[in-house]
């Protein structure tokens, strides 16, 4: 499982998962990346430390 917004590998009852309105599954690695992405909006590839964390 991978974090939606990251894409970081989740362990298995760690994480958090949030179902849409469209009930669509979200799976988040940490509050960090829920908050950009359903607060902030933010896309995963215009934010620096999520590249960062793919690139390495
Ligand atoms: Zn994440």
């Amino acid at each position: 499982m991978k974090c939606s917004f990251c894409d970081q590998n989740i362990t298995i009852g760690t994480g958090k998962t949030y179902v849409k309105k469209d009930g669509k599954l979200l799976h988040f690695c940490s509050m960090k990346c829920e908050k950009n992405l359903l607060k902030l909006k933010r896309k995963p590839r215009e934010t620096a430390w999520v590249r960062k964390r793919r690139s390495e």
